[in-house]
């Protein structure tokens, strides 16, 4: 009978190509062939790569070579500290290898608790929300606080979290031109009086590595009545006296309503938060989807996060060092010819602009083949159609290490005619 059909079984030919209505699938066409065709010329696929062991925060074996890491988000290099591990082993001994259940039901451990305290002693706020991914952090506070009558009011190039969450909400979405306080103005001067605005920044952005003038985009959004969240994903950790971010920089910190982070970049290994002074905040722990209707992190995670986070508030020394991988690469790669996304080093992205996506896979390949390995970035992640090599530093670069970066990269530029 038709009920006993079963649609997956091979030797029916009508079960997977569906006889009418068009294959789903279909859409993604050109992507797959374009895809082919670039493989079809012998590179390998920079999406696919697998780190076979990893040796620390800089080293990795690919492909059987031991390869120093230069595109990773790993800004102080907490995946090996020793107290980090220590605490996810304990935790793991402890609490068992996960929650099984959402944060509001059996999934709140003690150490959610403390990761939470941690982030609000390292931010100085009465409040801090822990989610699975920075991620969901976004999706949940875009998604949440902004309703049909309001108003976000975000830059054009940021993340597609924050993107994910304004879809998932129902407010009026407006954008205005990357980092452009004037921009930022003329639509706020344009929007109704009636209904609430949330205006969306990021600290660093992170496809050029270049970094957001907070101090007058603030300045502009509270002028104009406007709630203001920063995304930290890539300045916690090092920029500020005490490491919260870009916001802290700029003296921005009593302005700033919410501040989003994320634990898979300097903290070193997966989460997501939001941090806030606002006197009714914890509401979002109840009406907040992507935080309620989720399992919350394993036990493990938690313990190293809240371990990496109060280690982060002494880490002045790492962060120097950090400053000076990023200021010698950025030089370093300038004084050879590359062109470069920012004039100056601005955070501890460098991004190397090429022309296309056939040299740029080509440069990555042989980036890759002399031993170091970088991310490639292509349209639509990136801002105009760039295509990228984006390099990111970490504390734990070595200074001989980044001398054999730029070695690295004097000759597969050469050989790629990517330089002279
Ligand atoms: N915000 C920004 C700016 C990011 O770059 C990222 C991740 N690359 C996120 C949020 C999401 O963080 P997570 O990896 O924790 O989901």
């Amino acid at each position: 009978t038709e009920a006993a059909r079963n649609p997956m079984d091979p030797a029916d030919e009508t079960a997977i190509a569906p006889s009418h209505g068009r294959d789903l699938f279909s859409k993604f066409d050109a992507l797959i062939a374009e895809r082919e065709a670039l493989l079809d010329t012998g590179v390998r696929d920079p999406f696919g790569l697998v780190m076979e062991q990893v040796l620390s925060p800089t080293r990795a074996i690919i492909k059987g070579k031991e390869t120093i890491l230069l595109g990773t988000y790993n800004y102080m290099g907490m995946t090996f500290d020793p107290d980090v591990v220590a605490a996810g082993k304990q935790a793991l001994d402890d609490y068992g290898a996960g929650t099984t259940g959402s944060r509001v039901l059996n999934g709140t451990y003690q150490g959610h608790r403390e990761v939470e305290e941690a982030l609000k002693d390292y931010y100085g706020t009465a409040h801090a929300m822990v989610f699975s991914t920075g991620y969901q952090a976004n999706l949940g506070l875009m998604a949440t606080i902004a309703g049909k009558e309001d108003y976000i009011i975000l830059d054009a190039d940021s993340h597609a979290s924050i993107y994910d969450g304004c879809a998932l909400g129902n407010a009026q979405i407006v954008r205005f031109r990357h980092n452009s306080v004037e921009d930022l103005e003329r639509r706020l001067k344009r929007l109704p009086p009636e209904g609430g605005r949330l205006v969306v920044l990021e600290g660093v952005y992170s496809m050029l590595g270049d970094i957001a003038p907070l101090k007058e985009m603030v300045e502009v959004a509270k002028r104009h009545g406007a709630m203001v969240v920063v995304d930290e994903a890539h300045g916690m950790g090092f920029f500020g006296e005490k490491g919260r971010g870009v916001f802290e920089e700029a003296g921005v910190e009593d302005q700033v309503d919410f501040v989003v982070g994320t634990f898979s970049k300097s903290v070193g290994t997966v989460g997501g938060f939001i941090v806030s002074n606002h006197p009714k905040f914890e509401v979002l722990r109840l009406v907040c989807r992507p935080y309620v209707f989720t399992a919350s992190l394993p036990p493990s995670v938690v313990a190293t996060a809240a371990t990496s986070i109060r280690k982060l508030m002494h880490a002045g020394e790492k962060r120097a060092h950090l400053w000076e991988n990023s200021r010698r690469l950025h030089q370093g790669l300038r004084e050879l010819g590359f062109t470069l996304a920012t004039p100056e080093p601005q955070s501890a992205i460098i991004a190397v602009l090429l022309a296309d996506q056939q040299t740029t896979v080509l440069m990555w390949q042989a980036l890759l083949e002399a031993g170091v390995y970088v991310n490639m970035a292509r349209p639509p992640a990136t801002p105009a159609g760039m295509y990228l090599l984006r390099c990111s530093l970490c504390a734990e670069h070595s200074r001989e290490e980044v001398g054999r970066i730029l070695e690295m990269f004097a000759a597969a530029g050469r050989a790629t005619g990517v330089i002279a």
